[in-house]
């Protein structure tokens, strides 16, 4: 495996292997690898011949006050992780890379990114969609994988490769969770025992809302005052950021439960602020 730096050497390790005839993969990530990241990196394994995984704490995704300087960089055992799950270059590159001047040029997809998380980090997904086309445009993979468990920003990756007629396919893996329900995250480190069996209440309220549904509701409204229930379970949950119904497409709420619908959760407990999603498509359950 090797590990580049600099733009310059990524890019010769992926014209090597292009000119081998090598399908590129690319899995964007922050660091921190987890068994989330990890099977990104497998789908990449298998659908790609030549893998990249790009590890940047990006910080034109980060607002004021966020968790920049305290996100976990534990370089080594990223390495350790990607060696282990077959990858064939690391892409690492320093801040001074990615933004070497003061940055005057941004990727934003409107609407999408308005809502749910957009709400309280209205500069994040600029950052995303800045840092992933500057990745895109770096590496040139044929292929990019992304995880559903950060729902809102696999969409707005998704239309912002249609809309800018980006030549690639992004395919979105499904969430990984630990045995008791929490989606996995690299945030999930800043949580102690009693927080950590408190996130758990997320995914219960996930699996509650799917058996409402289940059973016939399908107010929006009655749906998210019984989520917000389960949530209130736990104590160290000290505030509901967002409970949404939204369309799949459109990320628009919807008072009613039709077709494909996203339902979106974010808290903040302890340190960490935690997302977590669930995907019902009501025309084929
Ligand atoms: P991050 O390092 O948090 O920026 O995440 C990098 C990629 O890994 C993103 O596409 C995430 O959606 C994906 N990812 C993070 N956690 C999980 C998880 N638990 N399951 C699946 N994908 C994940």
């Amino acid at each position: 495996m090797e590990v580049a730096r600099t733009i310059k050497s990524v890019r010769e390790f992926v014209k090597a292997a292009r000119s081998k005839g090598k399908k590129i993969g690319l899995a964007p990530t922050m660091g921190a690898l987890h068994i989330g990241h990890i099977s990104l990196i497998e789908a990449a394994v298998k659908e790609c011949d030549f893998v990249v995984v790009s590890i940047f704490v990006n910080p034109a995704q980060f607002g004021p006050g966020e968790d920049f300087q305290e996100y976990p960089r534990p370089f080594e055992a990223d390495l350790e992780i990607c060696r282990k799950a077959g990858v064939d270059v690391v892409f690492a590159p320093g801040p001074e890379q990615m933004y070497r001047t003061e940055n005057l040029t941004w990727v934003s997809v409107e609407k999408l990114t308005e809502g749910l998380c957009g709400r309280s980090r209205p500069t994040h997904f600029r950052g995303v969609t800045t840092v992933c086309t500057k990745l895109f445009n770096i590496v040139a993979p044929d292929t990019a994988f992304f995880g559903q468990k950060d729902a809102q920003q696999a969409i707005v990756i998704k239309r912002m490769a249609a809309d800018l007629n980006m030549p690639l396919e992004i395919v979105i893996c499904p969430t990984v969770r630990e045995p008791g329900g929490l989606a996995v995250s690299s945030r999930n480190q800043y949580l102690n025992e009693k927080e950590k069996k408190d996130a758990t209440f997320i995914y219960k309220s996930l699996q509650q809302c799917q058996q409402l549904i289940r059973d016939g509701v399908t107010q929006s409204d009655a749906i998210i005052s019984e989520m917000r229930k389960i949530l209130r379970q736990a104590s160290s949950i000290e505030e509901i950021e967002y409970i949404s119904v939204v369309d799949a497409e459109t990320l628009q709420d919807v008072e009613k439960v039709e077709g494909a619908v996203l339902v979106a959760v974010a808290v903040k407990i302890g340190p960490s602020r935690l997302i977590d999603n669930i995907l019902l498509d009501t025309s084929k359950e």
